[in-house]
């Protein structure tokens, strides 16, 4: 059995105060959730006062980005060292980043491989854009940015990162895939995991991500392939958050 895992993607949301009013809230709403992995992903600056304040808790913490190298002369870059003992998780390869700031799979993959070697735990995002979409081309896409990010990594390695399969055409925009939709791709990337990693591939988590809240989480969550959502604006919510968590568990 794969345990659910809820991920919050903060993006560039919340001042360390407001980090820290929002963690407080949200770890009094999901006390008595179980069965269910959760971590918020708040930005850099705000990293190590939520993860002191969530010490203890059941609540994780995800970085949402990291840089392949140990440290070095790289102004403005963290470095997955930097990140240890603050984090478990790090989200690679969100649609933002491969959009807005140049990120490839082969940078993708260079992280992913940094991020295990210091003991962390990357949520690997893959997932088509609107044209790709339209034009037939999802399992094309998909199935490139599985391969390129999975690459050279031991079935072992494998097995423990996390997928998050976010069709960029439903993040942000309130234009949730429905159950069905976002169960085909997700089987679908699990087809292609077992042939990178046929013993590890019903171990590995995939979450779905893109306008999941509170409403319609139960009924993606409940499908076979879905383990878990990675949730951008839903996660600055409390109550928003802890609900989704909730119908995980
Ligand atoms: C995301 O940023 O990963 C995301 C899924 O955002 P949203 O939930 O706002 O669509």
């Amino acid at each position: 059995m794969r345990t659910p895992i809820i991920a919050g993607n903060w993006k560039a949301f919340k001042t360390i105060p407001e980090a820290l009013a929002l963690v407080g809230e949200l770890a009094d709403s999901v006390r008595g959730v179980s069965g269910v992995e959760m971590a918020v992903c708040p930005p850099f600056t705000a990293l190590a006062a939520v993860a002191e304040r969530l010490r203890g808790t059941s609540i994780k913490v995800g970085a949402q980005n990291v840089y392949w190298e140990k440290q070095g002369a790289y102004t403005g870059e963290i470095t997955p060292p930097m990140l240890q003992g603050l984090v478990d998780y790090v989200i690679i390869g969100h649609s933002e980043r491969r959009k807005l700031f140049g990120e490839t799979d082969e940078t993708v993959n260079k992280k992913v491989h940094a991020v295990l070697a210091h003991n962390l735990l990357p949520i690997i995002a893959v997932g088509e854009n609107l044209d790709e979409n339209e034009a037939g081309k999802t399992g094309a896409v998909v199935t490139r940015q599985i391969r390129g990010g999975f690459q050279g990594l031991s079935a072992d390695q494998a097995r423990t990162c996390v997928v998050a399969y976010e069709p960029v055409w439903a993040i942000g925009t309130g234009e949730t895939a429905t159950p069905a939709v976002a169960q085909q791709a997700c089987a679908y990337i699990r087809g292609v995991l077992r042939e990178i990693s046929p013993v590890y591939a019903d171990a590995i988590r995939i979450q779905y991500g893109g306008s999941v809240n509170a409403e319609n989480a139960a009924e993606l969550l409940s499908q076979p392939d879905i383990d878990g959502a990675l949730v951008g604006g839903a996660s600055l919510k409390a109550d928003q958050f802890a609900a989704i968590c909730a119908a995980a568990g």
